[in-house]
């Protein structure tokens, strides 16, 4: 019998594969037995680079779709990708976001506003879509299928300079729990993992006191400790979440 956690004839699609969380929970897709996985991420050089640091024997199970998520056709077009190669979709992992550089809301222009708006919510909004449409239109109707939103934990906190970003990951919040409850009967699971500071390419470019000093665990996470907790969210192992965030953050919650 497989395990709880394992992914085994399961096709799975991560958005920001390519790097950081979305590329440690591509790795821990292949290492959990995924039949296969779609990466899609921006440019196809991040892609190449990716799959170059996979193992060649696993490089079958890879699909690699170079797209904006927040365009409208892209996620209607990776999970058409995805169902013309492996005939269905599983799971879906929404982790593609950007955080821009820090600015008090008084010093910004709507189109920044816009701009993490369209890539970490209308992004996410229209991958759940399109993921939730390949589910419901499988043989199986949907049961046993996961959608993963990546939100954060400063959609609970809030910090200063992050205002557009904390919402939009607050957003993912009443997106996920309202169409949880929409597929929840079809046996589709839609959850969340709130990740505090965790050691990518994101964070470098984040204000960067506290890191070591606040939080309960006194060091940022390592994207590996957050692929866990979103593989946990994927297989039968959380087979009784749905509509529920997971915090994956060292103890940096404030008020949660
Ligand atoms: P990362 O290493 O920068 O990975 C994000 C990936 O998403 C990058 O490859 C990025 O491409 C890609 N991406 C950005 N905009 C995109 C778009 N419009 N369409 C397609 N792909 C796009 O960052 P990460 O830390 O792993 O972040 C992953 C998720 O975790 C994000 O949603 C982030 O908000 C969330 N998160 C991160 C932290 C943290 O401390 N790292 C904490 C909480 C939540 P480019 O590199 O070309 O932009």
């Amino acid at each position: 019998m497989a395990a709880a956690n394992s992914l085994e004839g399961k096709v799975a699609i991560v958005t920001g594969g390519a790097s950081g969380i979305g590329f440690a929970s591509v790795k821990a897709f292949l290492a959990a037995g995924a039949l296969g996985v779609t990466i899609v991420d921006l440019t196809s050089s991040a892609l190449s680079h990716a799959v170059s640091l996979l193992s060649p024997s696993d490089h079958s199970r890879i699909l690699t779709y170079t797209g904006d998520v927040s365009h409208p056709s892209t996620a209607a077009e990776y999970v058409a990708k995805t169902v013309e190669k492996w005939g269905r979709v599983d799971v879906s992992v929404q982790c593609a976001g950007i955080s821009l550089p820090s600015k008090n809301v008084v010093d910004m222009d709507v189109e920044e506003f816009d701009k993490t708006i369209s890539v970490n919510l209308r992004g996410v909004f229209l991958g759940l879509q399109q993921s939730l449409k390949a589910m419901l239109a499988s043989p199986s109707g949907g049961k046993g299928c996961s959608v993963v939103l990546v939100s954060s934990q400063l959609a609970f906190d809030g910090y200063p300079g992050s205002a557009p970003y904390s919402a939009s990951k607050a957003a993912l919040r009443g997106l996920m729990t309202s169409v949880a409850q929409e597929v929840g009967p079809q046996g589709i699971r839609v959850n969340a993992v709130a990740p505090g500071p965790i050691d990518t390419p994101m964070l470098a470019d984040f204000p960067s006191e506290g890191h070591t000093t606040k939080g309960n665990i006194k060091r940022a996470g390592q994207p590996e400790e957050v692929a866990n907790a979103i593989l946990y969210l994927s297989s039968e192992m959380g087979s009784y979440c749905s509509g529920t965030t997971l915090k994956c953050d060292g103890g940096w919650s404030k008020w949660c």
